[in-house]
């Protein structure tokens, strides 16, 4: 078979593709700046989504609505999982059209019992969620972003360290002078999960301002004497002044580290974003976009904004729970069509893309990926037939059927596409929620983005990639 030679698809636009392609960057560059947690991703999509005429599907249930086609629902689960239907004009049980994305991306979460006070400087300890190098962590600023949940019920929205005028915070490293021993060691334990400790502040609690309006004095001054960690006292303050919260609430919290500030055009040519969280709100957010901009489509649309799939799709919010079963099922009897092996049926003969990137060839790196079957930023949106690693292992492999189906589907829809695999046979591999999906027997394929520096703190995507991306998207949900 003659290797296919793929076109750089920016010397087949037109000025209009053009600025289409910086308009969609800039809209993309613009949301992630802003949602940097699964959390913040799932509200933003929600309330956008209700622009578009989308309906909380409990609200349908609870007001036994009829669905008809046409018709659009969200469905959300625990602020972090999100799945927005558009019903078809066809039959329900010729199964649906469906987008998967993640919306959690690795970071830095704090621990259950996270402040402590060592030697006048208040820290928190973390524990960092999903596959990250952690030497790419230190001085680095980070903020703060999450919430944290009351007994009374209430949530406290957190973000710390975005706006221009607003601390940062951070992990320091050694100096060179003094890294004799650290840089003896493997690159994988010169930075230890138990090193990645926040510095929170060094300014002791002051507690005269507090003396000089309270009613008791002498008990002020008797704490102050008690209080030895105080400076772990005063960051403990200044949360309980800006967000009313003690140091116990933090246990009911989810907090999070990330990057500090904006995605950045990248390059002089401005050609890719830098940003964070690129894997996998680059193909989140296209699958957005495409979902609202698909009306009336013959097959009911779905796109799945997933949470936890950096940590193995696990848990109530993860792929592997049974909300997106439970949802469909809720669709079907508000279709009047439920019955189990209908629901069975639905899932079976649905066609699925894992939107999830791929590792982009880097001339920085090019020994770990083979190059007759790597994907290359900025020659468009990338059809993985199988994941997996060292001998395919876990992966969900696409059926060849399917492959050639959606061959022709970009084709006529003018979608510039590659093939990839995630780098050499032995190197590593990896996984995404595809093959969670093919357990009910439906069609799935991996399509997304190739990424530079994938789960480093910034990644990079290339805008032609996005741009062929959100038309591959739109082609599928209303053709495929
Ligand atoms: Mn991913
Ligand atoms: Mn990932």
């Amino acid at each position: 078979m003659l290797k296919k030679e793929y076109k750089y698809a920016y010397l087949g636009y037109t000025a209009e593709d053009k600025s289409a392609m910086t308009e969609y960057a800039e809209r993309y560059r613009q949301f992630i700046s802003k949602n940097k947690t699964e959390r913040e991703c799932v509200e933003s999509f929600i309330s956008l989504a209700k622009g578009y005429g989308y309906r909380d599907l409990n609200d349908l249930i609870d007001s036994k609505t009829p669905l008809k086609a046409g018709d659009k629902v969200y469905a959300n689960y625990m602020n972090k999982t999100l799945l927005t239907f558009c019903i078809g004009s066809e039959s329900v049980s010729s199964g649906l059209n469906i987008l998967g994305s993640h919306v959690d991306s690795p970071r830095l979460d704090l621990k259950p019992n996270p402040l402590y006070e060592d030697n006048k400087f208040a820290m928190f300890k973390t524990h960092y969620y999903g596959g990250v190098k952690k030497y790419q962590w230190v001085t680095l600023p980070l903020a703060m972003h999450g919430v944290v949940a009351k007994k009374d019920g209430s949530v406290m929205k957190i973000c710390i360290g975005e706006d221009e005028n607003d601390p940062v915070l951070g992990i320091s490293d050694l100096l060179p002078h003094l890294s004799a021993d650290q840089m003896e060691k493997r690159l994988r334990e010169a930075i230890g999960g138990e090193d990645l400790n926040i510095c929170a502040g060094t300014f002791p609690i002051d507690s005269k301002e507090n003396k000089d309006s309270a009613e008791n004095k002498d008990a002020v001054e008797n704490k102050d004497k008690a209080t030895t960690d105080k400076v772990k006292e005063n960051i403990l303050q200044i949360l309980n002044t800006k967000y009313d919260i003690t140091e116990e609430d933090l246990f009911s919290s989810e907090i999070e580290l990330v990057p500090a500030g904006s995605a950045r055009d990248y390059g002089l040519d401005r050609s890719m974003i830098l940003g964070y969280g690129q894997d996998d709100r680059v193909c989140a957010y296209a699958s957005f976009e495409a979902q609202m901009e698909v009306n009336n489509p013959k097959y009911t649309t779905c796109s799945i904004f997933v949470d936890k799939e950096e940590i193995g799709s696990y848990g109530a919010s993860g792929m592997q729970s049974q909300f997106f079963e439970n949802s469909v099922a809720e669709i079907l009897e508000l279709l009047g069509e439920f019955s189990n092996i209908k629901l069975r049926r639905v899932l079976a003969n649905s066609r699925m893309l894992s939107s999830d990137v791929s590792a982009g060839y880097d001339p920085n790196f090019p020994s770990v990926l083979e190059k007759n079957n790597a994907p290359y930023l900025g020659k468009g949106v990338v059809l993985m037939k199988y994941t997996g690693s060292r001998g395919k292992v876990a992966s969900n492999e696409s059926n060849a059927e399917y492959v050639a189906k959606l061959r022709d589907l970009m084709e006529k829809n003018n979608v510039t596409w590659q093939t990839g695999e995630l780098g050499k046979i032995d190197q590593g591999g990896g996984g995404t929620i595809a093959h969670i999906l093919a357990k009910h027997g439906m069609d799935v394929i991996d399509c997304g983005v190739p990424v530079h520096s994938m789960h480093a703190p910034w990644e990079i995507t290339s805008k032609v990639d996005l741009y062929e991306m959100k038309k591959a998207y739109v082609a599928f949900l209303k053709d495929a």
